[in-house]
């Protein structure tokens, strides 16, 4: 199957055909001045003209704050949880149990998914919260027509039409979009909702691959920003002492911000609320670059400073992972670029470290 079309103007049918399907739908809504996954009602104005939302995907599959169970706080009772396997908030209980499609993720976000799932759902460990709501969700993506000045994913193993991960990859053609169906799953999406697409025309067949070819375009000519060099220095500043860590750690401000608005970060920490008769274990997003992060009950913090903090987020990312995954965690996305107070970015700490050249860790396409 090689795709079909639906007019914008028709979109909104999809949507309602899929609500009425009772399937929860999320696509990207505009609030005030940024894009949020939100989602969608039948009155919801879904965007097109975008370029990524404020906070990654990775929210709808790890979210921010969740409630994972509840226990009676009664030392003589017997214990009562509700059933840890599913979460008790409501609406990631909803998610996790009827499913959910989203629109509208962008392929760094989707690649970043691929990237949580070896860590929440590998042969050794499932998150039971994480995978339910990950195995039964349909992704569809838009494809980036154009990159922004801080995003670098062709750099670093992605690509603006890239599909991992995806089900169904979207193409934006003006007044009408192409659905070009991944996996099997998307594919069985395309044709239960038949009566809603059309097949394309030849013009619309060509427009698909010029925006391809453009994106591509404008692809290459943005890998060149960071993609030169030809290697890294990551073991040379593998250790604490390193001052490069300084350096690059010297105008942050310990924000975490970097970390919460990162596609593949995952850290999180798990706390207890009492309420009246019972107590909520929840799991919140947690960052690395918080000295509380790693501060022991006995008062000793092994990174007791910026410089420490900052090591561990780019080791993370650009070594630890690559060694227990395969993979550099992170997609070139720019967000943590764009959202930085003090205009730390990415790219140059990669770039620095590459001057030490030992070894590459920047793949360029
Ligand atoms: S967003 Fe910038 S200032 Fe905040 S913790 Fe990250 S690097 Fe530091
Ligand atoms: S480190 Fe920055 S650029 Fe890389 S994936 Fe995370 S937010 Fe995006």
């Amino acid at each position: 199957m090689t795709g079909k079309v639906i007019k914008k103007a028709d979109f909104k049918r999809l949507i309602e055909a899929i609500r009425k399907d009772n399937k929860k739908v999320y696509g990207p809504v505009k609030n005030e001045d940024s894009v949020s996954l939100s989602g969608l009602t039948s009155t919801s104005e879904i965007v097109f003209d975008y370029t990524m939302s404020a906070l990654p995907g990775k929210r709808l599959f790890f979210p921010q704050t969740e409630l994972m169970f509840t226990f009676q706080d009664n030392q003589n009772a017997p214990e009562q949880r509700t059933n840890s396997e599913k979460p008790a908030d409501p609406e990631q209980k909803e998610l996790s149990e009827n499913g959910f499609i989203v629109f509208g993720l962008r392929p760094c976000d989707v690649l970043a998914l691929t990237y949580l799932d070896k860590v929440f759902a590998n042969e050794e460990c499932i998150d039971p919260y994480y995978a339910a709501r990950r195995y039964n969700s349909l992704i569809i993506s838009f494809a980036c027509p154009t990159m922004t000045d801080t995003c670098f994913c062709t750099s670093i193993n992605g690509s603006p039409v890239g599909s991992e991960g995806s089900d169904i990859m979207v193409y934006d053609l003006g007044e009408s979009l192409f659905f070009s169906p991944v996996s099997e799953a998307g594919n069985d999406f395309i044709e239960g909702y038949s009566h809603i697409f059309n097949e394309p025309d030849e013009s619309e067949i060509k427009k698909k691959e010029d925006f391809i070819a453009f994106a591509m375009r404008d692809a290459i000519s943005n890998t060149e920003k960071i993609g030169d060099s030809d290697g890294s220095g990551i073991e040379a500043v593998n250790t604490i002492q390193s001052q490069v860590w300084g350096s690059i750690a010297e105008r942050c401000l310990g924000c975490g911000v970097c970390t919460y608005v990162c596609p593949t970060c995952h850290c999180f920490a798990i706390r207890d609320e009492k309420m009246a008769q019972k107590i909520n274990r929840i799991r919140i997003n947690d960052s690395c670059m918080f000295p509380g992060f790693t501060s022991e009950v006995s008062g000793h913090n092994p990174r007791n400073n910026k410089s420490s903090r900052m090591r561990q987020r780019i080791m993370h990312k650009f070594d630890y992972t690559v060694k227990n995954f395969n993979e550099i965690f992170c997609v070139g996305c720019g967000r943590c670029i764009q959202n930085c107070p003090a205009n730390v970015d990415i790219r140059e700490i990669i770039l620095t470290i590459n001057k030490l050249s030992v070894f590459p860790i920047i793949v360029s396409s």
